[in-house]
């Protein structure tokens, strides 16, 4: 809480890359890891964008059992390779307590899924990690609940904790999820933390997408984690609101205009 602490917090990644703070933060990569091939590409792509961390999945938590589940550790060591000799940071969910142990190596910041937002055993085991830990908000999950969640990292001694705005469960069906653009200012009058918007599952359709991001950063939020993929149309999981590269270049330059104003 800000009554604790009334400056904001800074994570710092290493190598110069802090998330909060003065310049936004942007992460893109794919929702999941699906090849080397795929892999190399997108990293090459922030590589070029001047991106600084590169998200993706090789555990995922699917909606059905039959969809892709991610390539595990296998897909991790690859998804290190990319990023590793370009100098990107890594951010990958981590779905059990297990887990933390097995991808530790290879990754800069723990995603907790929306999903897991209340695994409390989860939360618990990363509060005793060293590593900063992104947690997202649960599909019908409120704010509270959210940060709750972040006091469990919190109490059990990590104190490197981003908050993660990625639309909620309403009655709307004209779309995937509700994105809370009030979440975004909510958290950063209640909050010293840094918070991101994730507008791929906030609204789940492409064309909706770079809007949304734009609007949470004028909302205040210190950056954006987004969906990226060379082909999306061929992508194993969540193409309908993965950016082609194009796309991803045009929303990274009006990132950038924003920021300057
Ligand atoms: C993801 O980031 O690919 C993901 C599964 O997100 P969420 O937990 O927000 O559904
Ligand atoms: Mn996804």
């Amino acid at each position: 809480s800000r009554k604790w602490k009334t400056n904001y917090t800074s994570i710092n990644l290493g190598d110069d890359v802090y998330i909060g703070g003065k310049e936004k933060t942007i992460i893109a990569g794919p929702c999941s890891i699906e090849s080397e091939d795929q892999a190399e590409s997108i990293a090459e792509h922030l590589s070029q964008q001047g991106i600084k961390i590169m998200r993706g999945g090789v555990f995922k938590p699917r909606s059905s059992p039959y969809a892709f589940r991610g390539l595990g550790l296998e897909g991790m060591k690859l998804f290190h390779n990319a990023c590793k000799k370009r100098g990107i940071k890594i951010i990958t969910e981590v779905m059990q307590a297990s887990q933390i142990e097995e991808l530790y190596p290879y990754i800069d910041i723990f995603q907790v899924g929306a999903r897991n937002s209340q695994n409390y055993n989860l939360l618990d085991a990363l509060g005793e990690s060293d590593k900063p830990v992104m947690i997202k908000r649960g599909i019908s999950g409120s704010i509270d609940e959210l940060l709750y969640s972040a006091e469990y990292v919190f109490s059990a001694g990590n104190e490197d904790i981003i908050l993660c705005e990625r639309g909620i469960r309403t009655f709307e069906t004209s779309y995937r999820n509700t994105f809370d653009i009030n979440a975004i200012q909510v958290l950063k009058d209640k909050t010293h933390l840094p918070v991101l918007a994730d507008p791929s599952h906030g609204v789940g359709i492409r064309d909706y997408v770079p809007g949304i991001a734009l609007a949470a950063i004028v909302a205040g939020a210190d950056g954006v984690i987004y969906e990226v993929h060379p082909s999306p149309e061929r992508a194993l999981s969540d193409g309908q609101q993965t950016l082609n590269f194009q796309e991803s270049e045009a929303l990274i330059q009006k990132i950038k205009v924003l920021e300057k104003l």
